[in-house]
């Protein structure tokens, strides 16, 4: 049996219309001699009716509190309504199709509600069904205690779903349908010569997610790294290749990518850099922050002072934190980071240079730098972040 596991995204299950569209990749899969699981999200995004978003704050419009384990329940639904409804989709074309919640799909979770951990994927429930010739539709984002609690695994989850069961099925691939044709050289909104990279190493793209373009969650391209299954990245309405996720070598395996030094650029939106003067027990501080689920970045640490980046949504949780401490601390809001990605800039001298050069030909100050084995991140101005993105898209004849 070939098994191909196919998710389908948010907008691309939002209307009975872009649902055939949807069907008919799978009939194509199915067509081609696979056994395909699909993989859905809820329907549409934040207002729309069954949309993950409205379903949370049409419950905590009632009550504010509402218990993490009542809102995994009411966050079950949306999943579920659209893996119905794309079953029924596929069965009104002729094709017998299944809808499958996360628990019954086999994906077993901690009971860590709003974010649980999965423990366990059994897929004989799935391989049963494909057995019969029959398509498993199931809802992604969600899964089940070993108790039978219904739990969902966070932001990004059924881009996770398809991982894991992509794993689990030892698939020959998982598609990742969504609403562009692929993992594109930098956000298309803001570089129209952006275009699609058709292929890339499991890891840039795990840092081009990491950087702030979250096209796919980097936990499932982890999952699927782990298990060495190719992730594909394709668009629901368009026709092309898409993009293909591999290992490195098979990603650079011509000649013409291993001469390319950047992938792609990326960029995080909203930044506040925090700078401590503060010769107190840093360790601690940093601990605190942690507990306080504030999550930092763009780290320098030097002997009289620290400087760090949040997201703006976390300033007001530290500032009462560092009220409660006693933190000396100054502050730089309206903030971005961008960042060039690329397996090949490690050991390359003279990359940075090249980033900075390229920032001041515009007037472009820069607040800060990092660097990684694939990525140079460099903090700016909020307002000076798109042409910093178009000026190194350039640089680097992406
Ligand atoms: P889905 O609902 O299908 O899961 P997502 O919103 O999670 O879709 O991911 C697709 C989105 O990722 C695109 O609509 C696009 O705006 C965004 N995106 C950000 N950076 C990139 C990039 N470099 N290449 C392609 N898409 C990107
Ligand atoms: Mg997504």
């Amino acid at each position: 049996m070939k098994i191909l596991v196919q998710k389908f995204g948010g907008t691309s299950v939002s209307s009975e219309e872009k649902r055939e569209k949807a069907a008919m990749r799978v009939i194509e899969a199915v067509k081609n001699g696979y056994s395909v699981v699909v993989v859905v999200s809820a329907m549409g995004r934040e207002k729309d009716p069954y949309a993950t978003d409205t379903l949370i704050n049409m419950a905590k419009s009632v009550y504010k509190d509402i218990s993490k384990r009542d809102l995994d329940l009411i966050m079950n639904c949306g999943e579920i309504i659209s893996s119905v409804l794309f079953a029924a989709t596929l069965s009104s074309k002729g094709y017998k199709a299944t809808a499958l919640t996360g628990g019954q799909a086999g994906i077993i979770t901690d009971d860590n509600f709003g974010n649980a951990e999965v423990i366990n994927v059994d897929p004989s429930r799935i391989l049963d069904i494909l057995k019969d010739g029959v398509i498993p539709v199931v809802a992604g984002f969600q899964g089940i205690t070993q108790k039978g609690e219904l739990t969902t695994l966070g932001r990004g989850g059924s881009d996770t779903t398809a991982a894991l069961l992509g794993v689990a099925l030892k698939a020959e691939a998982v598609e990742i349908y969504t609403d562009v044709d692929g993992i594109m050289t930098a956000d298309p909104r803001i570089v129209s010569a952006a275009h699609v990279i058709d292929r890339i190493s499991y890891n840039e793209v795990f840092q081009f997610a990491e950087q702030g373009a979250k096209v796919v969650h980097p936990r499932a391209v982890e999952i699927a790294m782990r298990g060495n299954i190719p992730l594909i990245i394709k668009n629901t309405m368009s026709d092309g290749g898409g993009t293909i996720i591999t290992n490195y070598s098979d990603a650079y395996a011509s000649i013409y990518e291993i001469n390319k030094l950047v992938t792609g650029i990326a960029n995080m939106n909203n930044r506040v850099q925090i700078v401590i003067e503060d010769k107190g027990n840093v360790e601690d501080i940093f601990a605190k922050i942690g507990e306080e689920g504030i999550s930092i970045d763009l780290i320098n640490i030097f002997p009289d002072k620290q400087v760090f980046t949040i997201s703006d949504s976390d300033f007001e949780k530290l500032r009462n934190l560092f009220e409660r401490l006693g933190v000396k601390y100054s502050y730089r809001s309206n903030c971005a980071k961008v960042s060039i990605i690329g397996n090949r800039i490690r050991g390359v001298p003279g990359v940075m240079a090249r980033v900075i050069k390229a920032l001041s030909s515009r007037g472009i100050e820069i607040y800060q730098t990092a660097d990684s084995h694939n990525t140079i991140s460099c903090l700016v101005s909020q307002d000076k972040v798109e042409d910093a993105i178009r000026v190194l898209h350039e640089e680097f004849g992406l």
